[in-house]
């Protein structure tokens, strides 16, 4: 297996997000949720054209899984999902932001928004996270691909199972610090207030153990 290296730009960006823009890393759960929305976009949008495809609004929803013992938080969504090539080519290289039309629309929602802007959403997994596993399917596949990352080393990707089409992205959940916790982000009770506050106009069901909408 294979370590393969970022490109070099990425590096840096990577580093200098990771570094300095702690004082709202909550807004990691934004952006990963923003990119599963994406991802059902992309499915409701080709079932209007493909008859081959049914959307039911049962089967397409964001999940925010917290698990407290195993330090990890898992954002499923049922979307589109990823090819072992879209993998690579779309979380193996920095600032190459897909959808600015969405980009716009968070901008005058937020206002100033750095994290945007640069179009590094994937990667403020890492603000919260040391490890981020993406396991993916891609809707016609019928293969489903791991994608691991510590961070500015690098990226695996192996193949793995998984049943539905769809992505789960796993944030191994830092471990606190003797001035920093990490603690809330498994939290309920905060991931539903953050979830509130950056994700409240999504219009797919964004579901906890406890449904929140
Ligand atoms: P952007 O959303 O601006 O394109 P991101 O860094 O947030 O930038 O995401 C990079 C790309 O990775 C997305 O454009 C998309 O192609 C892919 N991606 C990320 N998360 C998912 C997901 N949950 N399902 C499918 N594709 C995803
Ligand atoms: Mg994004």
């Amino acid at each position: 297996m294979e370590t393969k290296q970022f490109k070099a730009e990425s590096k840096r960006l990577l580093e200098m997000m990771i570094n300095s823009i702690y004082s709202q890393r909550e807004v990691f759960l934004r952006e990963l949720i923003s990119n599963s929305s994406d991802a059902i976009d992309k499915i409701y949008y080709k079932a209007l054209t493909d008859d081959s495809l049914t959307f039911d609004k049962e089967s397409y929803y964001i999940k925010v899984v917290s698990d407290k013992g195993n330090r990890t938080l898992t954002i499923k969504d049922t979307g589109i999902g990823m090819t072992k090539e879209e993998l690579e080519n779309n979380l193996g290289i920095i600032a190459k932001s897909g959808s600015l039309a969405f980009k716009k629309e968070q901008e005058i929602k937020d206002g100033h928004d750095i994290i945007g802007q640069f179009g590094v959403g994937f990667y403020a997994a890492f603000m919260v996270a040391d490890v981020v596993t993406v396991i993916s399917k891609a809707l016609g596949s019928e293969k489903a691909y791991k994608w691991e990352s510590h961070g500015a080393e690098g990226y695996t990707i192996t193949p793995c199972e998984k049943e539905a089409v769809g992505t789960d992205i796993i944030l191994k959940i830092k471990e606190n610090t003797e001035d920093e916790s990490f603690d809330e982000y498994l939290e309920e009770y905060r991931l539903k207030s953050i979830i509130k506050k950056y994700s409240d106009f999504i219009r797919y069901p964004i579901k906890m153990d406890a449904a929140i909408k």
